[in-house]
């Protein structure tokens, strides 16, 4: 299903996205993730990596969001991106959850090229528990996120 928000923005349902899971997790942190990507079939990408955090017993998804097609920042000559946002629980601490996504980006076709670039998969934290991170490696809230369409608007539609 797809809902046109307005000229620049609109909405995707999908099967795994929103979802919300029926059972409880016991794991101590609540991280949530924003994803992004806007090459090739992103949409089936999103449905790989829901798969390889659902088969992970490292990870409990708690929920996902509806997903947003919406214009890209930065360098503009490039495809819409698709965004969404996936809610999880983990024993994991931060760094070694980063390597874990990084790992899954890579493992879903990632190539790094220049900022803002096109992209197969991008996973980025936005938040981790209450924790508030800055090194060079993670920051913590996500810089940014309070002012990105792309995160904001599913975030909001996935808290409904
Ligand atoms: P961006 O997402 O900003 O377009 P990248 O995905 O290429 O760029 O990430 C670049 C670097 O950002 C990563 O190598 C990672 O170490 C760092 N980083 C800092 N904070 C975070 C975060 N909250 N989530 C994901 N990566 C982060
Ligand atoms: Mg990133």
């Amino acid at each position: 299903m797809k809902k046109k928000l307005n000229d620049d923005l609109t909405l995707f349902y999908t099967n795994n996205f929103p979802y919300k899971s029926k059972y409880k997790s016991d794991k101590k942190y609540f991280v949530t993730i924003g994803i992004g990507g806007n090459i090739g079939n992103v949409k089936k990408r999103f449905d790989k990596l829901f798969l390889y955090l659902k088969a992970d017993a490292r990870f409990d998804i708690l929920m996902t969001s509806p997903l947003l097609l919406n214009p890209p920042f930065g360098f503009l000559q490039q495809n819409d991106f698709l965004n969404g946002i996936i809610a999880i629980q983990t024993n994991l601490a931060p760094n070694e959850f980063l390597k874990n996504t990084q790992r899954l980006e890579n493992r879903l076709g990632r190539k790094r090229s220049f900022q803002d670039a096109p992209r197969t998969l991008d996973i980025d934290i936005i938040f981790f528990d209450n924790k508030k991170i800055n090194t060079p490696k993670l920051t913590i809230p996500h810089k940014n996120w309070a002012n990105r369409e792309s995160v904001i608007i599913p975030l909001k539609l996935m808290n409904k």
